[in-house]
Parts: C-alpha cells; sequence; structure tokens
C-alpha cells in the first residue's frame, strides 16, 4: 500500500501559477479519464483565483467548471481552495453565505476543501469547516507558512491543535512563497504529527528552489499527502514536479505506487495545451532565490490581481516607493487591516504605523463576520432578475461588478472568453515600449534617478518593467488604462499608444500644487468633495482602485475646492489633475 498520497494541482494552482489562471474548461476535459485513472489522492481543480479568472477573463460559468470536472472524473477526489470566510470573495461574508457557499460546491462536486485564513485567526475558519463536516466531506484545515519573528514552531503547532479540535480530517502546511526549508520542515511536520496525530499534506511552491528537498524531509517526519504539479506546469513560481517525487519515492518505504508513464502522458497533453497561453507567460519561470529575502508568494508573482492579502502588502509596498514617503497614502484594505476587520494580526502592530494609517478609528477584536448579519436573503433579492439558481446568486456575491456583468451578459448571449493570441502574433511584439529608458522623476520635492533595464511578458493587461530606482533594481507593474490600438486598416498597421488622458483637455496635466493627482494608473471609485468645498491638507478627495485595492487620494494642501475634472468610473493615471484646490 501507498505510503505518500500525491494531490495534483495542474487543475487549479499550476496554471494559477505559470499561466495567470487562464485555463479553459476546454483545456482540461480531455485528459480527464487519464487523470482520473492513475490513482491521485486527490486533484485540485477549483477554487483559489479559478472562479474570479472564468468569470472575469473566461467568461465560463464557475459551477458548471466543477460539474463537468465531476463527471469527467468520477474515481477521484476534487480538491478546492477555500479562503474561509472571505471564500473566493475579497471580503469577509457572513455565515449564512459561507455555509451556502460551501453546500454548494459540496453538491456540484468538491470532496475536499482546503480551508486556510491568511491571518491564520481560526476564528475566520471555523464556520467553513463546520459546513463542510455538514455536508459529509473532508475538511483540511491549513496552516499559513511565513517567516517572521512571531511564526515559529510553537505558534503553528499551536493552529494545527486549533484546527483538529474543530474537527478537520487532515492538516495543510500551505507554504505559499517557498520559505519553508527542508529541515523546518521536518520539524514542523513532526511537530504538528505528535501534537495532533492527524494526516499531514504539505503544499509548497518551487519559487525558491528548495521543495523538491522541502517534500522529501517532510515525509520523512511523516507527511503522507504531498502536493505535487506535472512538469509541463511544474517548477519556477509553480510546484515540485509530480514525476519527479515519485520517482524519488518509488521503491521506498514511501512508494506512491502511481505509474510514470501514465504521468507522463498527461504531461505530454498538457505540454501542447500551455503554447497555447503563451501570452499570460509569467516571467518568472526559473528558480528565483530573492523570495527567501523579499517573500513574494508564487500566486502574486504571476498573477497580481488575484491573490488579495499579497496584494494588499505589495500594493501598499509600490506605494511606499512610488510616493517618496512610508504610509504617506494607505490603502483602504491596510486601514481595514489595521482596524482588525480582517481578523487578529498575528503579531504586535506598530502603533505609530497604526496612528498614521487609521488616527482614532475604532480597532475591531472580535470576530470580523459577528459584524455582519445574514445577507443571503438580500443578495437574493438583488440579482433576482438575472440569477437562475443560487450558484448565480453565489457567483454574484462574490464579484459583485464582474459577476452582475457576467450574468447580464449571459442573459444576453454575449458571453465572449478574452481572445488568445496566435503563437508568435505580432501583437504583443509591437506592443508599446517606453522611448526613454533613462529619466528623472521629481515627486513631492524628491528627485529619483529611474533606469529601465528591461521588460517581461504582459500578463493580459498588466506588463512588467524592471527599473533601477536611485540604483535599487525594482519591478513595477504597468496597466496601460488609456492605451489604443489605432488600426488603420492591415496587419502592419502600427499599433500606437494615446499618451493624452480620454478627452483631451477635459483632464488638464498637473501644473500646481493644488492639482490632486493619483499616484499610479487606477479607476476612480468615488469623488468625496464637492465644489465649493473646502478641505484640509490631507483630507480626503477622491478614492482610486488601482491594482484592485482601493487607495484614498488626499488633499496636497488646505483650501477650496473650484475644479473636478475626475468622475466616477473615469480610468485615470498620474499626468492628469483630478480635482483642483486653490490655496486659501
Ligand atoms: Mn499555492
Amino acid at each position: 500500500m501507498a505510503k505518500v498520497h500525491i494531490t495534483e494541482l495542474v487543475l487549479r494552482d499550476g496554471h494559477q501559477s505559470l499561466i495567470a489562471t487562464r485555463m479553459q474548461t476546454a483545456d482540461m476535459l480531455p485528459i480527464c479519464s487519464t487523470l482520473d485513472s492513475i490513482g491521485f489522492w486527490s486533484l485540485e481543480a477549483w477554487g483559489g483565483a479559478t472562479f474570479d479568472a472564468c468569470v472575469r477573463f473566461l467568461r465560463e460559468d464557475p459551477w458548471q467548471r466543477l460539474r463537468q470536472l465531476r463527471r469527467a472524473l468520477p474515481n477521484t477526489r476534487i480538491q478546492m481552495l477555500l479562503r474561509g470566510q472571505n471564500l473566493l470573495g475579497y471580503r469577509n461574508y457572513s455565515d449564512d453565505v459561507v455555509r451556502a457557499f460551501v453546500q454548494k460546491s459540496a453538491d456540484n462536486g468538491v470532496d475536499v476543501f482546503r480551508i486556510f485564513d491568511a491571518m491564520n485567526d481560526l476564528r475566520n475558519l471555523r464556520v467553513s469547516v463546520e459546513a463542510v463536516k455538514a455536508a459529509g466531506k473532508h475538511a483540511e484545515g491549513t496552516v499559513c507558512y511565513t517567516t517572521s519573528p512571531v511564526h515559529d514552531i510553537p505558534h503553528f503547532v499551536e493552529l494545527a491543535r486549533g484546527l483538529a479540535g474543530m474537527g478537520c480530517d487532515t492538516i495543510a502546511i500551505k507554504d505559499m512563497a517557498g520559505l519553508l526549508t527542508p529541515y523546518t520542515a521536518f520539524e514542523l511536520v513532526r511537530a504538528i504529527r505528535a501534537a495532533t496525530d492527524l494526516p499531514v499534506h504539505t503544499h509548497s511552491h518551487a519559487t525558491s528552489g528548495l521543495a523538491h528537498m522541502t517534500h522529501l524531509k517532510a515525509v520523512e517526519a511523516g507527511a503522507t499527502l504531498i502536493d505535487t504539479c506535472v512538469g509541463a506546469f511544474a517548477e519556477g513560481a509553480s510546484h515540485p514536479t509530480t514525476q519527479s517525487l515519485v520517482a524519488a519515492l518509488a521503491g521506498t518505504e514511501y512508494d506512491t505506487g502511481l505509474s510514470l508513464p501514465q504521468i507522463e502522458e498527461v504531461s505530454a497533453y498538457f505540454k501542447e495545451v500551455r503554447k497555447k497561453y503563451w501570452q499570460f507567460e509569467s516571467a518568472f519561470t526559473g528558480t528565483d532565490t530573492r523570495v527567501l529575502i523579499n517573500q513574494v508568494p508564487g500566486g502574486m508573482i504571476s498573477n497580481l490581481a488575484v491573490t488579495p492579502t499579497s496584494q494588499i502588502v505589495g500594493t501598499q509596498a509600490a506605494l511606499n516607493v512610488m510616493t517618496g514617503a512610508r504610509y504617506k497614502s494607505v490603502t483602504n484594505e491596510v486601514k481595514l487591516y489595521l482596524q482588525g476587520r480582517y481578523g487578529q494580526a498575528p503579531g504586535h502592530v506598530n502603533e505609530e504605523v497604526r496612528k498614521m494609517a487609521i488616527g482614532d478609528l475604532e480597532v475591531t477584536t472580535g470576530r470580523p463576520a459577528d459584524l455582519l448579519g445574514d445577507e443571503l436573503d438580500k443578495l437574493r433579492g438583488e440579482i433576482e432578475s438575472l440569477a437562475k439558481s443560487d450558484e448565480d446568486v453565489l457567483t454574484y456575491a462574490m464579484f459583485p461588478e464582474i459577476g452582475k456583468t457576467w450574468l447580464q451578459e449571459r442573459a444576453a448571449g454575449s458571453l465572449k472568453p478574452e481572445q488568445l493570441l496566435p503563437p508568435g502574433s505580432a501583437e504583443l511584439a509591437n506592443a508599446p515600449r517606453y522611448a526613454a529608458d533613462e529619466f528623472k522623476i521629481t515627486l513631492h520635492g524628491e528627485t529619483y534617478h529611474i533606469k529601465l533595464s528591461g521588460s517581461g511578458h504582459a500578463d493580459a493587461a498588466q506588463r512588467p518593467y524592471f527599473v533601477s530606482i536611485d540604483g535599487i533594481t525594482e519591478e513595477v507593474l504597468v496597466e496601460a488604462l488609456n492605451e489604443v490600438a489605432v488600426s488603420t486598416g492591415g496587419d502592419s498597421a502600427p499599433r500606437k499608444t494615446a499618451a493624452a488622458p480620454t478627452a483631451p483637455g477635459q483632464k488638464p496635466r498637473p501644473s500646481h500644487p493644488g492639482h490632486v493627482t493619483a499616484a499610479m494608473p487606477g479607476t476612480v471609485v468615488d469623488v468625496l468633495v464637492s465644489i465649493g468645498q473646502n478641505v484640509k491638507a490631507g483630507d480626503g478627495v477622491l478614492v482610486i482602485e488601482a491594482m484592485k485595492m482601493e487607495n484614498e487620494v488626499q488633499a496636497p494642501i488646505a483650501g477650496v475646492v473650484i475644479s473636478i475634472y475626475a468622475k466616477k468610473g473615469d480610468a485615470v493615471t498620474p499626468d492628469m489633475a483630478l480635482v483642483e484646490i486653490q490655496p486659501e
């Protein structure tokens, strides 16, 4: 009997980590019968960013995908990744929505629910774990691994104990950034096994090059479930290769019992599939040891759009650099974090930073979802004209804007997936690039020397640029919100980037200190002032969504608002004056 079991990740984390979650269901189904016959313990196939990507980019029904996979994989457990009280959306949901979502996921085909909370706040997991058990399914409680002064082995063991106490069937160690080292893994697995006696399941991204060794030591310490991905979608920001681990354990007491030729057949199939998605390839495909220092998770590297918690840290870090001062501009999400609205911070919060960010706003210490009343009926009412099932209501609940658009387009029969570019297409080769590669930027009185050293592949909308700022190399993701292709006929027509904002003259270029601007390209979510209003320096003027985060833009000076150039929904860049304040 196999001592070590494998969870194959190609249908979820593999493509989430390497091609920004873009694999379509049609590319999964043809190989399902082979996948199903191999004997994997489970196939991770749903949840994580797949739900968002289905609705936002592929324009597929994520529930339909789940049902199709269920039919095509009758013999293997289907596993999903669930973000506790956040489910698959980007906020806390009320308990009735959590219960309904878990029940529907179970009804449509999920067997194993890997449940985590980015804060490791167990209060955010309890309701989903209870719901999974109530549905008669497998609850895998998850410890998110990271390194910090407070994240030591006793801390993680305590969390595992808590998960066991809730009734979890297995414990996952989720090493999303590839920071878990082999010998720490050995100690950690041994300690969790001793404390809980539950099977331990390891999930470790290959980003830093440690994960193969980490799994091996974890297995020696008693882990009996490991996550791997077939070679075609393995390594880099993804996971260790299934074939390698199967071969490494073959003939030992840990033998997985899986057939290498069968796995190879699956891998060969996905090798061809991957070529179709070349435009979404991450620039990071090898080993990136810098992650051992900067701690950026694999999912964030290829896909800054859909990994919410790392996004919060990443966007604030970018703002700290781009605005020239740490915490000068603080995203709403960082404010919520510091207010305790996502749960309890694992360590001690720096009160000086908290004060700078939220002033005297109240800090919550209870379970965040306790602040919410039941909301399922309300959501149902909001979308009743478009929703044909509870699944539709839940899709809308996850993504109120794009979910609603998706339901509207489905009703109109106009759902269209984003286009895949044919291999070698000139579109990307001719994509706009900056003409100048070295410049000086003066921002809020500080001058920076910027040099562009290269750029990576565009991830649909975003393209990474590597720049040095005063000699320090940084990666910036640029999303060209006002880029327009000017096609004057013929395939060779040049692409042109509009440098000027929408209608000329509508938003002047900022020219004096009273011109309010955005720190980075984004969309106006809210205008907080009106003409004639008096403002103090630091008062909120606008809310801008940039890189999926909401940032409040503050008045740079005191005065009276004399012009408002921006309105809700406008795509804006730092080149535009959005509001004008006349000093008094
Ligand atoms: Mn992962």
